[in-house]
């Protein structure tokens, strides 16, 4: 193992022994920079706003001071909100394995899961409870889940919980924490409805963002490439980047739950093991499958943004925007899944015509150029309409192209200038090419050639 200078060793940050020998038996050797400037201001009990890129260790930043802060002789004292049920089960798993040398309860509660259940699991008088904002409110009109006595309350991904509609459940969960307490707000991405909360809710809150203003949001070990490709082609180029990639793990991010399930079957059925997962499935459809990819059982997860935020599988070696995402700060998330604490990984996203400006925003947000790459052996098709023998159809607006039908190429085909002559210079695929582009720092064109 490694030595480490003591200055920089987790016990120098304020941290007690019991925390500190279930970090040894996790093998955090060292912390993580959010850790470092987190960890103790957070021990001082003061309000924290904190930004840090995702899958840099936020989960300890908030969570090893709480632990050693608790009281435990009384129950109910720290409750930790997630925007979503899978980041609330991985966030109490953590919590459980940073607690591992004391005695502090934790429970997760969340929507789709029998609420007799956890009612049952309050009943055990936790000291932390984990949840999504819907469950912890039930519970407490319920009477089961009373909060007024929390002296520590995180929200983690808050900017997420706003974008999906949890504001005012944030809101009234805050008013709900009657109690002087700490409270703590993370996420990798800070807004102006986000400071506007932090200014009714939170005491001379103290700042703590990783991510300088001139540095790129997203991991810089994640490549970032941008794949041109039109509506009709983006199954047939998923299937070839896949082929060529070989990604040991993998996410295919696409905007809605038709999407999802169209792209998880058009995988299957050309042998890839995908699975789908969005909000439709039951909560134990969504767990069996959250299981099955963390084991390596399914290597390609299909996903909504339900799986943009938190999701934290070490291997994941491929994050793929099918679909461009129209919120530069869900790129920033979607392609936090891959290059975790370290590791390296590659994240493609197709981009059609017309979408330059989706392109630009998410540049501007992680102040960083993403390169062009053309998927080897792989060639554009011309729109189903022109096709020779194609009956116009209003169906036939380029959404999905059958594969054989007549003008789309099989995928293994080298390339060839498509029938209709179709094939702007940056969508074609001569060569498989990295285009680089140059490189700037701050500030970006606001037109942009394509
Ligand atoms: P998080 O950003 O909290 O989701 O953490 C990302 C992953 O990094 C999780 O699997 C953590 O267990 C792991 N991790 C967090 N902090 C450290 C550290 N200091 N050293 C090694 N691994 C860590």
């Amino acid at each position: 193992m490694p030595q480490i200078e003591p200055s920089n060793a987790f016990s120098a940050l304020g941290l007690e022994p019991a925390i500190v020998m279930a970090l040894d038996d996790l093998h955090f050797v060292e912390p993580s920079e959010i850790q470092r400037l987190m960890i103790p201001v957070a021990l001082t009990g003061a309000d924290i706003i904190g930004q840090a890129r995702t899958g840099t260790g936020k989960t300890a930043a908030f969570g090893l001071p709480i632990l050693q802060r608790l009281d435990l002789t009384q129950s109910l004292q720290a409750l930790i909100v997630t925007p979503t049920r899978e980041l609330a089960i991985q966030v109490e798993a953590e919590m459980v394995r940073f607690a591992r040398h004391k005695v502090a309860r934790m429970i997760v509660v969340y929507g789709g899961q029998k609420i007799q259940h956890q009612t049952k699991l309050l009943e055990r008088h936790p000291h932390v409870v984990v949840g999504t904002p819907g469950r912890i409110l039930d519970l407490n009109q319920r009477g089961s889940l009373p909060l007024a006595n929390m002296k520590f309350v995180v929200f983690d991904e808050v900017d997420r919980m706003f974008d999906i509609g949890f504001r005012d459940d944030v809101r009234k969960i805050l008013a709900l924490c009657k109690a002087p307490r700490q409270t703590i707000f993370v996420s990798a991405t800070i807004n102006d409805d986000i400071e506007r909360m932090v200014h009714q809710h939170m005491t001379n809150p103290q700042r703590i963002f990783t991510a300088k203003a001139d540095e790129t949001l997203t991991n810089p070990e994640a490549v970032q490439y941008v794949v041109g490709v039109q509506p009709w082609d983006k199954l047939r180029a998923l299937r070839c980047l896949i082929q060529h990639e070989q990604p040991g793990l993998a996410i295919i991010f696409c905007r809605t739950k038709r999407s999802v399930d169209k792209v998880a079957h058009g995988l299957c059925e050309r042998g890839v093991n995908a699975s789908a997962i969005h909000g439709d499935l039951l909560q134990n459809q969504r767990e069996r499958v959250m299981r099955g990819f963390r084991t390596g059982k399914i290597n390609v997860l299909v996903a909504t943004d339900l799986a943009s935020r938190g999701i934290d599988v070490h291997e994941i070696s491929h994050v793929i925007n099918y679909d461009v995402p129209e919120d530069p700060e869900a790129y920033v998330h979607r392609v936090g899944r891959t290059a975790r604490m370290g590791a390296t990984g590659k994240a493609f996203t197709f981009v059609s015509l017309g979408q330059a400006q989706l392109q630009t925003e998410i540049e501007k947000m992680i102040n960083h150029l993403l390169e062009e790459y053309r998927i080897p052996g792989f060639t554009p098709s011309m729109e189903p309409s022109k096709r020779p023998g194609a009956v116009p159809h209003p169906a036939q607006d380029g959404r999905s192209a059958p594969d054989g039908a007549p003008g789309a190429p099989a995928e293994s085909q080298t390339a060839a200038p498509a029938a209709d002559g179709y094939a702007p210079t940056s969508f074609s695929a001569a060569e498989p090419t990295i285009v680089t582009r140059r490189p700037i720092s701050g500030r970006f064109p606001t037109r942009r050639r394509r």
